[in-house]
């Protein structure tokens, strides 16, 4: 299949060298000036389980040209609408668009480029780190859950999880994703941005009654919005869940950390705790704890003078 990458950082880097090594055509497209320039004169290097590098083709979004069968969105959220902006000459009537993006919301920003019967939403627990330019850390097993938003596109999206299996990507199709997607976002929505603000790891933060108090408060808030957008969510279960991550992730900080903290980077939460947030508002459900994190992030971005 021919597949560009649209966002090649660290996930965009695991999804397309796994696709490459299956035998697909596929082309990363990315911003980042020394990461494109160190994968065109070095290759692609993998460390981590596997060492390897591998010659692959990457440009700048607005210099590719042929259209696309596939399209893997892996930009962070805020990223995605310029990325959209970017690639509409590579998008024909017939090609397919996966986001496999943290966060909640980015079907409705995926509409304004793509028909429905050609958009794929997902859910992935695969990791990645970048190195630095041209280096990509990865380590662990994964797997990711799929569903196309329209039934018109479930044939074509079945024959996705084919080529994306085949690439051992452990895909499944799954008949109603929004669960995992809301369920991930929980994830999110309860370690990174609580760890970046209290700059320590998962385990640390989960060591105390008071934090706890935090997470299921704001499993909570997020239950209550998903149920009302009509998402069904079991609130126990993700409880437990949560838990069960922050165990096996707990020597770890979360990427909201490594983004806010370590490399001074804009976040994601406009489209985790935010987002929840908003929607709350919108359909006049309150979440004060995920207002004032989204607010406490956006004001530690302040305070690190992050644009
Ligand atoms: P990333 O930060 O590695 O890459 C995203 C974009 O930022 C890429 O275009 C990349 O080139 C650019 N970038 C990265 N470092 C940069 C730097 N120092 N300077 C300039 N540009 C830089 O993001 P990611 O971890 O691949 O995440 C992509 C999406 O997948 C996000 O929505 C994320 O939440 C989600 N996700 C990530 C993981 C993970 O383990 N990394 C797991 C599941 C989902």
């Amino acid at each position: 299949m021919f597949v560009y990458i649209a966002g090649a950082g660290a996930m965009g880097c695991r999804f397309g060298y796994q696709l490459h090594k299956a035998g697909n055509e596929v082309i990363l497209l990315d911003m980042w000036k020394d990461h494109i320039q160190a994968i065109k004169n070095d290759g692609l290097k993998i460390v981590g389980d596997t060492e390897d590098c591998v010659k692959m083709t990457i440009m700048e979004p607005t210099e590719a040209t042929k259209e696309a069968e596939l399209i893997i969105l892996f930009t962070k959220a805020m990223q995605l609408p310029t990325m959209l902006q970017s690639i509409k000459q590579i998008i024909g009537k017939n090609t397919k668009v996966l986001c496999l993006l943290n966060g909640l919301g980015h079907e409705d920003v995926i509409k304004q480029y793509i028909p429905e019967e050609n958009i794929l939403m997902g859910v992935t627990v695969w990791t990645a780190g970048l190195k630095g330019p041209g280096v990509a850390k990865l380590i662990g097993k994964g797997s990711v859950n799929l569903q196309s938003i329209d039934k018109n596109g479930e044939e074509a999206a079945k024959k996705i999880v084919e080529v994306l299996n085949q690439a051992g990507l452990n895909v499944t199709y799954d008949e109603d994703v929004l669960p995992s997607i809301w369920r991930k976002a929980c994830v999110n929505g309860t370690m990174n941005s609580t760890c970046a603000l209290l700059d320590c790891t998962i385990g640390e933060f989960f060591a105390s009654e008071e934090a706890i108090r935090v997470v299921d408060t704001i499993i909570h808030e997020f239950v209550m919005v998903g149920e009302a957008t009509g998402v069904k969510l079991d609130e126990q279960a993700i409880k437990d869940y949560v838990m069960k991550t922050s165990v096996a992730a707990a020597a770890h900080y979360p990427s909201m950390h490594q983004d806010l903290i370590q490399n001074h980077r804009p976040t994601e939460i406009d489209y985790i705790n935010g987002a929840v947030a908003k929607k709350g508002d919108a359909l006049g459900i309150s979440t004060p704890y995920c207002h004032m994190i989204t607010d406490l992030i956006h004001a530690k971005e302040h305070v690190l003078k992050i644009k």
